[in-house]
């Protein structure tokens, strides 16, 4: 198996902190982690597909957050652009 991801902005290689939030928006207006959650908002169960980074303010697949140290290549996916709104 290939163990737990690194977790930071493929962009800009930031790695959120424990105390980041994103916001529910437009939505239920929940703040949370979103990594806690692999971006399902705790509060209305929706699936963010894409992911603000708090530190460059790029947009990314939430998905791409995450690197393996196996290098495995996450398929690429088309799908609806919801995107996630820092709320810091
Ligand atoms: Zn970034
Ligand atoms: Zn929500």
């Amino acid at each position: 198996m290939s163990g737990e991801p690194e977790i930071h902005c493929p962009k800009c290689s930031y790695r959120p902190a424990a105390e980041d939030r994103w916001a529910c928006l437009p939505g239920c207006g929940t703040q949370w982690n979103t990594f806690w959650t692999h971006g399902v908002c705790p509060g209305c169960g929706h699936a963010w597909q894409d992911t603000q980074c708090l530190a460059c303010l790029k947009i990314s697949p939430h998905r791409a957050w995450y690197h393996y140290p196996d290098g495995g290549e996450l398929p690429e996916i088309e799908e609806e652009s919801d995107i996630e709104v820092a709320a810091r």
